[in-house]
């Protein structure tokens, strides 16, 4: 039998797709959960920034408002 290989989405290295593989196609453990935190950091942001983005625009105008 031939092993069948494929690169690390996250960093390239040529992994062997097999069942003993509980990563792939990543091939390690770091690989995978750094590649799945950066996707799962990116989704977080997004929202974020968005109601960054309204409390500012509420802030001004609140403030001076109050005082
Ligand atoms: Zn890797």
């Amino acid at each position: 039998m031939v092993d069948r290989l494929v690169n690390c989405p996250r960093c390239g290295t040529k992994v062997v797709w097999s069942t003993d593989n509980l990563w792939r196609p990543f091939c390690s453990e770091r690989c995978k959960t750094t590649d799945l935190g950066a996707w799962a950091s990116e989704s977080y942001r997004i929202p974020v920034v968005e109601m960054d983005d309204m409390d500012e625009q509420a802030l001004p105008s609140d403030g001076p408002a109050l005082n």
